[in-house]
């Protein structure tokens, strides 16, 4: 794959080529040394989701040349607040995931005001700005981190009962809506759903966007997590409803 140096003007593909031109180059690492470093984990959430739209897709692929256990063959493009647009090759969430790369700090701050803007969509309640295809992108992305056994769970025993994969979604769906810090404590540890106040007083759970989607009981599909007691592992979601143990 090509190697350029972070920051370098991009150079891979012309405009006369009929493709999507960006200004500076990130993350087209060689065998060689890179910077490292943590990095937020919303950087790489943000990096994830623009990983879905990639651009400038090409026939062959690039192995990572650190591992070989991953390939790209296109590009994410990022657009800075000053109207750069940053192009780096896909394989770069992978290369911050699994290689420790640190990008350079304008590319983060690039990330992170695109990952600002999905929730500040959510939080301002704009139903036009949510009709985007990014932040439609970042909708399925962001859905997919809730589906962990854990949070069906949490959502049967807020039901006090099995939840189908459908209503599962719809769930999802709603928590994305709850906004950004409500959203990552639920997936983190979903007994901290128990201080939504729609749950805590069992009223149905209102999905700004899809009407209601209330938790819908005696559905036959369900997911059971083996092993913990329900009451052990969601204290206070169990206490709110005095859920039956699901195990
Ligand atoms: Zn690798």
């Amino acid at each position: 794959m090509a190697v350029y140096d972070d920051l370098s003007p991009y150079t891979y593909w012309t405009a006369e080529e009929g493709i999507e031109v960006a200004d500076l180059n990130v993350g087209w690492l060689g065998a060689g040394e890179f910077p490292t470093g943590p990095v937020d984990p919303a950087f790489l959430a943000g990096l994830n989701v623009l990983a879905e739209l990639p651009v400038n897709a090409t026939r062959g692929t690039h192995d990572c040349p650190f591992c070989a256990q991953a390939w790209g063959n296109a590009e994410i493009h990022v657009l800075g607040p000053d109207r750069t647009i940053y192009g780096a090759p896909s394989l770069i969430t992978h290369y911050v995931d699994a290689h420790g790369y640190l990008p350079p700090q304008p590319f983060v701050d690039a990330v992170l005001i695109r990952v600002r803007a999905f929730w500040d969509t959510i939080e301002r309640f704009d139903p036009p700005a949510a009709q985007e295809a990014q932040f439609r992108m970042s909708l399925r992305w962001f859905m997919g981190k809730a589906l962990t056994w854990s949070l069906w769970d949490a959502a049967e025993v807020i039901n006090g009962g099995p939840v189908s994969k459908e209503t599962f979604r719809d769930f999802r769906h709603w928590l994305v809506w709850q906004g950004s810090s409500t959203f990552t404590a639920a997936v983190c540890r979903p007994d901290t759903l128990a201080a939504i106040s729609q749950i805590r007083n069992g009223l149905p759970l209102m999905d700004p966007i899809c009407s209601i989607t209330p938790l819908a009981p005696a559905e036959p599909e369900f997911y059971r997590v083996k092993g913990i007691a329900r009451t052990q592992r969601f204290p206070n979601l169990t206490a709110l409803r005095e859920a039956p143990e699901g195990s």
